[in-house]
């Protein structure tokens, strides 16, 4: 059984206030005022629907920090607040788990089935929802080089991804790159859920684990929503930037 719950307006309109904020500081002068009016005006696609996945979860923590600080937890604060982000700004958006826990199928036996189930459950959920867009959500570990830090985006092989990819990385650049910029890179084909799924699929490594500064960071709400409203902005750039260009194919 999957773990589909929609967005909580609650929680949006308890962030909404400080998500403006911050996006308006993050994007300038024309692109703000596109990203901005692409959102009020709703220029999105109207079949676009963003499904937000947070990595691993339950049995899988995936990567682990010093402090026992799992990155399945991590994931899913900052996939909770990008939800919050596209509630708010109108943009529909469904989650792969609101808990931590894995999305394997009922009635699945041992933890190796379960993650294979988990991990097939997660691309069938992408592949069967019309006008889907991943954005899948991770945090790094590179424990032999402690002082790496970070974010950076992958993209999947479709020509959408590397353009959404092109905007996020962009954004996250300015808000919390800077002076250790990052490019986007595309996926490793070795990665099953963005080798796997027919939509395009952007994996954002938030930051390193593996960093003792970087996890305080990443354990902030206030970080997370940094990165939850940065990774919302370089979307919304991108969805305008195809918004345009296909006015004036038009014209
Ligand atoms: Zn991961």
């Amino acid at each position: 059984m999957f773990f589909v719950i929609r967005g909580s307006r609650i929680a949006a309109f308890l962030c909404a206030a400080a998500c403006l904020v911050i996006v308006s500081t993050i994007v300038s002068g024309e692109e703000r005022n596109q990203a901005v009016l692409a959102a009020e005006d709703e220029l999105r696609p109207a079949t676009r629907v963003v499904v937000i996945d947070a990595g691993h979860g339950g049995a899988d923590g995936g990567a682990v920090s010093d402090d026992g600080t799992t990155e399945a937890e991590i994931n899913l604060a900052v996939a909770k607040k990008l939800e919050a982000v596209f509630d708010l700004l109108g943009c529909e958006s469904i989650m792969v788990r609101q808990e931590n826990l894995s999305v394997h199928s009922e009635g699945v036996e041992g933890l190796r089935n379960q993650k294979v189930s988990d991990i097939h459950n997660r691309v069938d959920l992408v592949n069967r929802t019309q006008g889907a867009l991943l954005i899948s959500i991770h945090q790094n570990s590179l424990p032999q080089v402690r002082s790496v830090h970070g974010a950076q985006v992958f993209y999947n092989e479709t020509e959408e991804a590397a353009g959404l990819a092109g905007t996020v990385q962009a954004a996250l650049n300015q808000t919390v790159n800077p002076g250790n910029e990052k490019q986007k890179k595309a996926i490793d084909p070795s990665v099953y859920l963005m080798a796997h799924i027919e939509q395009p699929g952007i994996l954002v490594e938030c930051g390193f684990l593996s960093n003792p500064q970087e996890t305080e960071r990443l354990k902030t709400e206030a970080y997370q929503t940094r990165l939850a409203v940065t990774i919302a902005a370089g979307y919304f750039q991108y969805e305008t930037r195809d918004s345009e260009a296909d006015r004036s194919h038009e014209g």
